[in-house]
């Protein structure tokens, strides 16, 4: 059976709606989140009741847990800032307790997967991982077959062939293999950053691992987050999509 997985919403209701609406017409029932609901958008609220009712695993990201203090939002830059204080303000009681229980890191031996933000060494570290070498110093800290992560907002596949030590990498899709191990960042559904603002998501088959696009009213979402005052240049980077 398929499945989807979804990473860095950031309270981008329209997207995350609009890439909910395209797994369920391909008939996929299992949808895994890999974490940052909130943080930049402007309805943080709305997308951690929806994650909640529609994911069967929900990872913390680093602005998930900035917005309930329980990581430093010191490195942020004065946009993610001010979006962040803003989310911290605008959360229901309710929501920041789902946030609290949002885990770091999540195995499923259905899937033979492990789910995490941002790196399965030190994920509260929050580094990033962006290449071929990053991968490989990160196989060595899961078990399972497969790794989901998101955090760059760039997707990027790395596998592994534990027979012959092949690398491959790709960021659109690639054979699943038996003999093969694989590190998946499956991209941005509410802030893409690799020059392509449609929104982003991974579909796992039994065979094959593949990167989703999925066009979004982005002008709806720039004029809500223009209505509750975020900065000028989180409301324009969604149209360019970096
Ligand atoms: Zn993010």
């Amino acid at each position: 059976m398929p499945y989807a997985v979804i990473s860095d919403i950031h309270s981008n209701l329209t997207a995350l709606e609009a890439v909910l609406k395209d797994i369920e017409s391909r008939a996929i029932e299992s949808v895994y989140f890999t974490g940052d609901a909130v943080g930049y958008g402007p309805s943080p609220n709305q997308c951690v009741e929806l994650l909640k009712k529609s994911c069967k695993i929900l990872i913390a990201g680093n602005h998930d847990w900035a917005a309930i203090n329980y990581t430093s939002a010191d490195y942020f830059n004065d946009m993610a800032l001010h979006a962040i204080t803003w989310t911290t303000d605008t959360l229901t009681s309710e929501n920041i307790t789902e946030i609290e229980n949002f885990k770091l890191l999540k195995s499923s031996a259905e899937r033979n997967a492990l789910f995490v933000h941002a790196t399965p060494k030190d994920p509260e570290n929050w580094d990033y991982l962006m290449s071929k070498n990053d991968a490989l110093i990160n196989f060595e800290h899961f078990e399972q077959q497969l790794c989901f992560i998101g955090h760059s907002h760039m997707p990027i596949m790395v596998s592994v062939d534990t027979v012959t030590g092949k690398v491959i990498t790709d960021k659109e899709r690639m054979e699943l293999k038996m003999d093969s191990r694989y590190i998946i960042n499956v991209g941005s559904v509410g802030q893409p950053r690799d020059n392509d603002p449609r929104a982003a998501y991974a579909i796992v088959n039994d065979d094959t691992v593949e990167i989703v696009r999925v066009e979004y009213d982005i002008r709806k979402t720039q004029a809500e987050m223009e209505s509750v005052g975020l900065p000028f240049k989180l409301i324009d980077r969604l149209e360019y999509g970096y």
